[in-house]
């Protein structure tokens, strides 16, 4: 005689339930469906948990090991970001305990020239956390009713690189470039309004201090007919970077008059002049005309040195991505073995130092002088090729600087 019919997981009859499925050997009502729907979601939700505490796992000196890969020297900045990130990745997984202790956000602001790798480090932080980035530049942001994009859209980026995923790009991290050049104009904050000053660095600390921001979704301006995307900044690290010329003249005076210096300074008894970047204090960011609030909110603070003769030559070949592993990688593709000399990458060094394009012109340098090999070399079926310090200077002779400048 035929059994009746029943769920295999709670035993209800067919005639109790709404819906019975057959599998091979049993049966499964909705009510059990969907109770295994809630623990497989639950189960997913823990993975998630579990991963971010996977990353924070990533102890500071991984953190940094992992930067040491890609970012030559900054061994100063590297150490400060990595306890940032680490930090970090704690406030992301913390839940508010009783004593009611909550990690604030530690925005990170990069201070150095030009080209010495500040969108480099917070790009491959970017790249350890597997969240998403986005690199805006600061100049771009005017005050709303002003001509310019609004401060909103900075966020705009940051959902595109999360393909609108809202909840990805709440924990993404936004580097703004050239964060000096919204900086008051003189140190003077009764001066009339200036539009890309600190009415823009107003708008910004909304973001960064954490607020719910509406987002324009296509960017640009905004108008009333868009539908806005609300974002949640609260967890969503801001790294700024600026060369802040002529900090320097601030710092200077700064400890030219304060007897208290800093523990550096009482360490080596004196002041280096040459280096004055290594000193810097929020107090130099508001000389130089950042507003105290913004100052405030990017308490995480640091420098990166122009790059010497050495690091430049290390540039190009030891990080893991380093150009000339990427010329290699190329003609390795047509089957040809390619061979930069010693003295070839001295060349390079030597013309990006001259050209003051520092690591910047590192790569236009190569262009430069790989272009025709890479033009002729595939229909010409050679198995090998060694650039020689005279084929490079050669080839680097015959463009002007001004062309390598605009590259
Ligand atoms: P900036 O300080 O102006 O943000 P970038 O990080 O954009 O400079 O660096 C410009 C280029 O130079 C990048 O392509 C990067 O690969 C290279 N570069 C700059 N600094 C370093 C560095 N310290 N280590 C490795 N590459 C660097």
């Amino acid at each position: 005689m035929k059994k009746t019919d029943k769920c295999s997981f709670c035993g209800r009859e067919k005639k109790e339930v709404q819906i019975l499925i057959a599998g091979l050997e049993g049966h499964i009502c909705e009510n059990c469906i969907e109770q295994a729907h809630s623990i497989v979601e639950e189960e997913f939700k823990k993975n998630v948990d579990f991963d971010l505490k996977g990353i924070e796992l990533k102890k500071p000196k991984e953190i940094k090991a992992f930067l040491d890969q890609y970012v030559i020297g900054q061994d100063n900045a590297k150490k400060i970001l990595a306890v940032a990130v680490y930090n970090h990745y704690k406030r992301l997984s913390q839940k508010i305990t009783d004593d009611g202790t909550e990690i604030e956000k530690s925005n990170i602001i990069l201070v150095g020239p030009t080209g010495t790798g500040k969108t480099l480090l917070a790009k491959t932080i970017a790249r350890m956390l597997h969240v998403p980035f986005t690199i805006v530049d600061a100049t771009v942001l005017t005050e709303a009713g002003y001509v310019g994009e609004d401060i909103e859209s900075l966020l705009t980026r940051l959902l595109q690189a999360a393909d609108y995923n809202v909840e990805a790009a709440e924990r993404g991290i936004v580097f703004i470039d050239e964060i000096d050049k919204i900086a008051r104009k003189g140190d003077n904050p009764s001066i009339t309004r200036d539009v890309s000053g600190e009415g823009v660095q107003q708008g910004l600390l909304k973001l960064l201090e954490g607020a719910i921001v509406n987002v324009p979704p296509q960017g640009g301006r905004k108008h009333p007919e868009q539908k806005m995307i609300p974002v949640d900044t609260k967890n969503i690290l801001f790294v700024c970077g600026g060369a802040f010329e002529g900090i320097e003249r601030k710092i200077g005076l700064r400890l030219n008059t304060k007897v208290v210096g800093y523990k550096a300074i009482a360490e080596h008894g004196k002041i280096d002049r040459d280096h004055l970047l290594q000193y810097i204090a929020p107090q130099d960011l508001r000389a130089f005309g950042l507003i105290p609030e913004i100052v405030g909110r990017l308490p995480v603070l640091t420098y990166l040195v122009p790059l010497d003769r050495d690091s430049l030559r290390r540039i190009l070949t030891e990080p893991k991505n380093s150009i000339i592993k990427q010329y290699h990688k190329l003609f390795e593709m047509d089957g040809i073995k390619l061979e930069f000399m010693e003295e070839t990458l001295d060349v390079i060094v030597d013309k990006a130092i001259e050209f003051k394009l520092g690591a910047r012109g590192l790569r236009s340098i190569c262009e430069t002088i790989m272009i025709d090999a890479m033009f002729d070399m595939p229909s010409e079926g050679g198995s090998s090729m060694v650039i020689t310090p005279e084929f490079a200077s050669d080839k680097i002779e015959r463009i002007s600087t001004l062309r390598l400048q605009a590259g």
